[in-house]
């Protein structure tokens, strides 16, 4: 195959339009037409095993959340400030997936947002600046959560009121070394004149590489936090609603309780839903003084796709789906590992999964990206992360069954044997 003159003319014009801060992936950038499950088709007709998009994570074009949408959005969609039951029914189906000291959910409609709004009010809250963050994290795109998402790049400004500590690295010691490493962030942020308010994380460190093990190393860092004076912020766009089998959030993985949780992606299955569930205390102030309105976050629309999604986790069992079908996928891409110098060092929960490209004990980018591209043109569809991009990063639908774990396998080892 290879570009289309018709493709060509439509990346040309993209950039035009668009202007030059966005990227497309794959050296022969996919034009998909047409998604279900777990799959996607492209304007010839080829078809693709989509084993990287988490939005989507009940499965592309789910009829079950598809139908909520378009029926609700036939009846009614209006912003926040009439009443409604939509965002009361699905704020209390939320509440009701978490421990109960978690008692208000608050809707936005993205992930970056969420964050936005749970770095206010705990800044609000608690009088205090500081916010310690992973050192290759991602958390969103506004200007304040910027700040906290290093795996941007460099030209990102860090601010004054951010420290960065290493992200867990699959060691034994890690839990007790993260806690050590936040309290010297926090020792440093203080001799700076900056009193620290929350250390936030992504419970499974997507783009810190992956790193959810063993389960509970989070512990320790979230207690210092607390005996801080600070809070915990458990950011959940990527292992929440299932993703890590185990759990349906990632934090009760590590048997924490949260002070906020954000979420996002996969929440509405690709509708535009978010929202920040805290502790009811944290927000009174805020609450009382702030008054907050936000013209889209928790539309009927968005919270009857919001609740489809809940509905299809709960009635296709996909959180077992995930462990199982996830738990075998690993354990083939293993098996593929064995032997080999160049490629190894599996990790993942549920069906999120990295492994790690080297040469010489060197991270090998280069060679991911090459894996990475092979997959692509063979109809397989991952990407690469980690600091420097050697880690391969594998994250199906939830829908994901063993057969076509099976083709992603034979995706991954016709790529490794392509030298
Ligand atoms: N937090 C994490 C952990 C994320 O992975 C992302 C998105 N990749 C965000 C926040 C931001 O979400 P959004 O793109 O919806 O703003």
């Amino acid at each position: 195959d290879g570009l289309s003159e018709a493709e060509a003319a439509l990346i040309a014009r993209r950039q035009k339009a668009l202007g030059p801060a966005y990227r497309l992936f794959y050296e022969q950038p996919l034009h998909p037409v047409r998604g279900e499950g777990v799959w996607l088709w492209d304007k010839g007709g080829k078809r693709y095993l989509d084993a990287y998009n988490n939005v989507v994570s009940v499965g592309h074009c789910h009829p079950h959340v598809t139908a909520a949408i378009a029926a609700q959005a036939g009846v009614l969609n209006t912003h926040t400030r009439y009443l409604h039951d939509a965002p009361v029914d699905y704020a209390e189906r939320l509440l009701a997936t978490m421990p109960d000291a978690l008692g208000h959910v608050m809707f936005t409609c993205t992930g970056s947002e969420a964050n936005d709004l749970a770095l206010r009010i705990t800044r609000a809250h608690l009088g205090r600046q500081g916010i310690i963050a992973t050192r290759n994290a991602y958390h969103g795109v506004t200007e304040a959560v910027s700040e906290l998402s290093p795996s941007l790049g460099d030209y990102v400004p860090r601010g004054a009121r951010v420290r960065l500590i290493d992200a867990p690295d699959g060691g034994p010691d890690q839990g007790a070394r993260m806690a050590a490493d936040l309290a010297r962030a926090i020792a440093e942020m203080r001799a700076g004149g900056t009193e620290p308010a929350a250390f936030i994380c992504d419970t499974v460190f997507s783009s810190d590489g992956l790193f959810p093990d063993p389960a509970g190393f989070l512990a320790p860092a979230v207690e210092l936090i607390r005996a801080e004076g600070g809070i915990f912020i458990a950011d959940e766009v990527q292992p929440g609603f299932a993703r890590t089998g185990d759990a349906f959030w990632g934090f009760q993985r590590h048997g924490v309780v949260p002070d906020m949780v954000t979420m996002g992606k996969p929440m509405g299955n690709g509708f535009p839903v978010s929202g920040v569930a805290m502790r009811p205390e944290l927000v009174q102030d805020f609450g009382e003084k702030a008054r907050y309105f936000n013209t889209f976050g928790g539309n009927p629309v968005a919270c009857a796709a919001g609740m489809a999604v809940l509905d299809v986790i709960e009635d296709e069992g996909l959180q077992e789906n995930s462990r199982v079908v996830g738990g075998w996928l690993k354990a083939g891409l293993q098996d593929l590992a064995e032997g080999r110098e160049d490629f190894g060092n599996l990790r993942g929960c549920g069906l999120f999964v990295a492994a790690d490209f080297t040469r010489d004990g060197q991270p090998d980018g280069a060679r991911a990206r090459q894996v990475v591209n092979h997959m692509r043109q063979n109809g397989v569809l991952i990407s690469a992360t980690g600091p420097a991009g050697n880690m391969l990063k594998i994250r199906p639908p939830l829908v994901m069954r063993q057969a076509e774990a099976q083709m992603l396998l034979d995706a991954v080892a016709a790529a490794l044997a392509a030298g």
